[in-house]
């Protein structure tokens, strides 16, 4: 790495949400900056006023944020910066490296239509490019509008990039761009080279769909006096169908994974490893980790496929690893949402969430599975399973649920080890198999027939709590 401090940008525009593929390019900057303990700056690009929508800028920072990737500086607006662009466009033509061009959008149609019929090449013809300073005057004179084309050079344009090595294309396949429209508006092609360039980039990764662009702003740069960035295309997030992923296909906002129970660490990880990989077998890796052992030349060249499964694997995986307490904190305000509880109920009670964390952690693959498996811990009306209740509460089952009821009562030490035994004293005392009175208690305390193991379940619910729920239970089974 040079000596220069490593400053990368994440350039969304706000014509959609932040999705996959922005977020792993966002991945990909931020890593890359902290592993080098450089600058992660952002860089809204905002000209295109047909395409980009105001209010989608805050929820695409919202889930950057969210994705834990805390940018450096104040971040850069480009419509803000439009009238600065506008100069350089005038430059470039003053410094004999662009032209004026004043073919109409009709004719350049017709231009292209010609080309099309012959088979011939359909970059702009040139046309303009032969006028005399005479023929230029006089258009000028008559008002004749004109934008702003670059001239590229004969030759080949080559670069190096990071995950593709050294790249190279024939001028002939470059066409003289234009850099700043008839309205004198700058080019987004050239927006973005002045702005690496005053934003200090030194390297600019983004997607493999941008090399075009590259060919073209190398020569923006090379007329500027700039220096060159590094280069880093990486490929292309595709979905399952092998479309590239995007709003237009219903891809969604990476801020509705919160909502679907997806930790920001897990897909922060998923993606990560989407397209760029370790060099080991493991997989599952704390933000942390990822920063340490980063390293650019392990970008996979190939584009990737999103696997919504391999997501929730990971997600599970970061559940385990993620302590009861900040687990505790994502789970409050879905439990208020499902109408289970209310935040001041969970205020008093932090330490009973905490517990009901640890204790479902292990079965569930998202964060709102919390709420699926064990709304019991929260609502006390919750109904019996039916299938199990006519399995389970049965007219034997009453009496042993009130023993055990009674039994729990008097004790002074409600934990798993407490319960355990008294519910196998009172399955030996009766020469009954534990099962007999593990099933109609679990679906007593919970409603369920399946969960947590059994006396997990009531050392958190605690002895109050339980006693009343199989007193409830033997209500419910009398009245049958
Ligand atoms: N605004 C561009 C995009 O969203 C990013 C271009 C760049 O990174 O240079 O694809």
């Amino acid at each position: 790495m040079s000596e220069k401090t490593v400053r990368v940008r994440l350039a969304p525009s706000p014509s959609g949400y932040l999705h996959v593929g922005t977020a792993r390019m966002a991945i990909a900057n931020y890593l890359f900056a902290r592993h080098n303990k450089g600058k992660f700056l952002i860089r809204i690009e905002d000209t295109d006023t047909a395409r980009s929508d105001a209010s989608l800028i805050e929820p695409i920072l919202a889930a950057i944020k969210w994705l834990g990737l805390d940018w450096d500086e104040e971040i850069v607006y480009q419509s803000k910066r439009i009238d600065h662009y506008n100069q350089f466009a005038v430059k470039l033509l003053e410094g004999g490296h662009g032209y004026r061009c004043f073919c109409t959008p009709e004719r350049l149609a017709e231009d292209r239509e010609k080309a099309r019929a012959a088979k011939g090449p359909m970059r702009y013809n040139r046309r303009c490019l032969g006028l005399s300073q005479d023929e230029i005057d006089k258009k000028l004179a008559a008002g004749e509008q004109f934008a702003i084309r670059l001239r590229i050079p004969e030759g080949a344009t080559s670069f190096d990039d990071i995950v593709s090595g050294r790249l190279n294309r024939s001028n002939e396949e470059i066409e003289d761009f234009i850099v700043a429209r008839s309205d004198g508006r700058a080019t987004y092609n050239l927006a973005v080279v002045i702005d690496d360039h005053d934003m200090g980039i030194t390297h600019v990764i983004r997607g493999n769909d941008h090399i075009t662009n590259t060919f073209k702003q190398v020569h923006i740069y090379d007329a500027l006096g700039f220096d060159l960035p590094v280069f880093g295309h990486l490929p292309m997030i595709l979905r399952p169908d092998k479309k590239k992923v995007s709003k237009r296909l219903g891809d969604k906002d990476v801020g509705e994974y919160r909502k679907e129970g997806i930790l920001p660490e897990a897909i922060f990880n998923y993606l990560c490893l989407l397209g760029w990989s370790p060099k080991t077998d493991r997989e599952i890796y704390s933000v942390e980790e990822l920063i340490e052992i980063f390293n650019p030349d392990n970008f996979n060249p190939s584009n990737a496929v999103f696997d919504q499964e391999k997501l929730i694997a990971f997600n599970k995986a970061h559940i385990m690893l993620k302590p009861d307490h900040d687990l505790a904190v994502e789970l409050a305000p879905m439990l208020v949402e499902a109408g289970l509880t209310t935040k001041y109920w969970l205020e008093t009670r932090w330490e009973y969430l905490r517990a009901v964390v640890g204790v479902l952690k292990g079965r569930v693959s998202r964060v709102s599975e919390f709420v699926d498996h064990g709304g019991y811990f929260f609502d006390f009306d919750y109904k019996y399973d039916p299938e199990a209740a006519a399995k389970q509460f049965t007219k034997e089952a009453g009496p042993l649920l009130t023993e055990l009821a009674d039994r729990f009562e008097q004790l002074e030490e409600f934990t798993h080890d407490s319960t355990e035994a008294v519910l196998s004293q009172v399955a030996a005392e009766r020469e009954l198999k534990k099962a007999k009175l593990i099933h109609p208690t679990r679906l007593a305390v919970s409603g369920m027939k399946v969960g947590p193991g059994l006396y997990d379940i009531l050392a958190v619910l605690g002895k109050t709590r339980v006693v009343e729920r199989l007193r409830k239970a033997v209500e419910y089974i009398e009245k049958q």
